[in-house]
This record gives structure tokens, sequence and C-alpha cells, in this order.
């Protein structure tokens, strides 16, 4: 009975990982710095028996990736937890609250990676029962790309061959809306992409008395603003969802002045990879077109963050079974589209993925508040639960491609 054995275990390692995701609570680290993060997790990893340790990414020192039965062949799965903080001053009244000023694990990146070295710990004591390969995927910047222009965490690790020999890739989110122990997943597409662009409007300066003798970009720009949302109302299919936003707008410097140019700034949302290719062409057309009309000129700098994040049909209704064995039934619901969007989808463009929401939300604990809120925390029970589900999802995993060799439920 494996599956009742990873259940027992999981338990049995509630204290554990509890003092791991409050340690990692405890010194929390910002994009592409999860340096001591990485000693923590490496050390532990290595105590742990894992192999082929690959360790810093984009020429840092944040990031681990080992395997377990490295050199078997057989089916492969990795499971993935990303890493960093967030520069948010913690408000949290906890013994374990942040002790490095200004950055907080206001995401509850703490709680995955205490959940994956729990599941990684139960994976290595069964190590000679996997039939095929296991890698854990310790990922720096997931909130990077996003903050900081410094592009995704997993598109770095992608790049750098993190899934070479890898078959399949689960992942999962602790969710502070969702009420501790629920589990919340969709085939599909189930997290938005997200996309960043920047529009120069160019004219020609002038006095506001003597319009005639300049050329307008505010003009262009706010006309410009106006349209951008035909995008969505007159151009893409209805029933897709698509959020054109401009967040933006610096414009001019007195009130008798026409600027020389004006930057308006905005985001797309999508959870069509097509649209979200579309859409440089479809913002840029419009910029072009308002500026030709009115005799100005348009630069369009456009940056794909996040494509979205859309999970395998069969290998989410794989995970489904397991979560509804794991956790109950009437524990497991459908997951909404939501408009945020997780780098997780770098790993789902090149293999199969589930990614899944694990809810950490409960009122009388004071864990419902949202993410990046100075007072995010995760209610530790739902740790026990999210050890289990990835331990047993790959156990499942293996057990599903007929190849079990001694693993049986
Ligand atoms: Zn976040
Ligand atoms: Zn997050």
């Amino acid at each position: 009975m494996v599956g009742g054995r990873i259940k027992v275990l999981a338990e049995s390692m509630r204290d554990e990982v509890t003092g791991l995701r409050h340690h990692f609570h405890r010194h929390p680290e910002t994009a592409w710095g999860e340096v001591g993060t990485s000693d923590k997790i490496e050390a532990l990893l290595r105590e742990w028996g894992f192999e082929n340790i690959r360790r810093g990414f984009r020429g840092t020192r944040s990031g681990v990736v080992a395997d377990l039965n490295a050199g078997g062949e057989g089916p492969s799965i990795a499971l993935r937890a990303d890493m960093d903080a967030l520069a948010i001053k913690e408000e949290n009244p906890v013994p374990y609250a942040s002790a490095h000023e200004g950055v907080m694990h206001a995401c509850g990146h703490d709680a995955h990676m205490a959940i994956l070295l729990g599941a990684g710990k139960i994976l290595a004591s069964m190590r000679e029962e996997l039939p095929g390969r296991v890698r854990l995927i310790f990922q720096p910047s997931e909130e990077g790309g996003s903050t900081s222009g410094n592009y995704p965490g997993a598109e770095h690790l992608v790049r750098e061959g993190v899934l070479e020999g890898i078959d399949a890739i689960a992942g999962l989110h602790v969710w502070s809306p969702l009420e501790t122990g629920l589990v919340a997943v969709r085939p599909g597409p189930m997290m938005s992409a997200c996309d960043s662009w920047t529009a120069k409007i160019h004219g020609k300066g002038g006095h506001g008395a003597m319009p005639q003798d300049a050329i307008d970009p505010t003009l262009a720009a706010t006309t410009f603003v106006n349209l951008l949302q035909t995008i969505v109302s007159r151009e893409v299919n209805p029933k897709e969802i698509v959020v054109v936003s401009v967040g933006k707008f610096i414009a001019g410097s007195a009130f008798n002045i026409i600027p020389d140019s004006v930057e308006v700034t905005g985001t797309v949302r999508t959870f069509d990879p097509v649209i979200q290719a579309n859409m440089p062409g479809m913002i840029g057309r419009i910029a072009d077109g308002v500026c030709s009309a009115l005799r100005c000129r348009a630069e369009l700098d456009y940056t794909r963050f996040t494509p979205p994040t859309i999970n395998d049909e069969e290998l989410t209704s794989r995970f489904i079974e397991t979560a509804k064995r794991t956790v109950g039934e009437d524990r497991v619901q459908a997951s909404p589209l939501i408009m945020v969007s997780e780098d997780f989808s770098y790993y789902q463009e090149k293999i199969p993925g589930v990614f899944f929401l694990l809810g950490c939300g409960n009122p009388l604990k004071g864990t419902d508040n949202p993410h990046h809120s100075p007072r995010f925390n995760v209610d530790d029970d739902a740790l026990p639960t999210g050890v289990e589900l990835l331990a047993a999802f790959v156990a499942d995993y293996f057990g599903a491609r007929g190849d079990t060799g001694a693993l049986k439920r």
C-alpha cells in the first residue's frame, strides 16, 4: 500500500516540514539572490542521497536541481518549487518573521520549498521501488520576471537544460483564497499569460497656444489608448478572455507646453498563446495607424514575460485521481481561470505538466490575507497535504505507466 505508506510518512514529517518552512520564511531572499536558501536545500539533498546535483543558474549561485535514480531507464518526472521572496516589509507577529529587513516570503514560496523537500525525502526513502527518474527543481526568480525585468527563472532553467531526459512535470502554488486542505486544478488553460509593452509616441514640441507649429503627441497617445480597447471588443473572438490595460501614461511638463513625446506603458493578459503571439502586431498596428493619421511616429517595445499556464489534459486527469484519493473526493475542486501568471508555463511549453493550487487559507489563523500583502502567511496544516500529494502523484505516475516493478498501491 504505497499510497497509505506515503500518507503516514507525510504526516510523520509534519514538524520537520513545518520547521523547514519557518526557516525559509525567516531567511527570505529575492530573485536570483536565493543563495543561503540554495545552500540549505543542497545540503539536505546531499544528505538524503540525491544525485546529479546542479547548483546555480544564469551565472548565479541560485537554484538547485537534483535527481533520484539518475542513471535509470524508464519514465521520468520532475517536481518544481520556486524559491524567491518579495521586497515587502513583513507585518506578521510570528516568531519566525523575516529577519531580513524589507524582504518577505509573501507569496508562499517558503511553503513550496518545504513541501518539495518533504516529498523528496519520502521519494528518496523508496527509491528502489521507483522504476524511473525523479528530478527536483528548486527554481529561482518566479516573481523576478515581472518585477525586475530579469526574465522569469523558469525560462532560464529550461534554456540551461533542466528538462533534458524528463517526460512530465508537476508543481503547485499554495493559495490563500482557498480553504486549507482544498485542492483546485483544471485541465487546459488555468493561469493567464503576462506581457508588458511600452509605446513611445514622438511628435514635435511647441507652445500650447500655437499648435499649428507643433505636432501634438498627447492627442495621438490618448487616441491610441482609446482605440487599444478595440482589440478586445472588435478584433478578438468574444469567447476569449483577454485584457489590455494601460498602467502608465507619461506626458508633458507644464500647462502651456505641447510635449515632444509621450510614453504609454501597459500589460496584456490572455489564456491563448496565439492571441499572445499576435498582440505585438495588433498593438503596433493601432499605434502606427493613429500616429500616421496625426503626423506622429510610434515606437513599440513589447516584452513577453510569461506564457499562459496550460495543464496537460491526460496528466491533469491522472493528478485529479491522485488528489481525490489523497484528500477526499469532495475536497478537490475545479479551479477558476486565474488572471495572474506563473512561469511554470515555460516548462509546460516543452513537456506535459500539471500545476495545481493547494488551499492554505484559514481565517481563524489569519492566513487568508492576499498573496503579496505584508500580512500574507501560510496555514502550516496545508504542508503535509502538499507533501503527500506530490509524493503520491510521482508513485501514481510511475504506476500508471505500467512498469511499476515492485510498486503496488
Ligand atoms: Zn507571487
Ligand atoms: Zn508565487
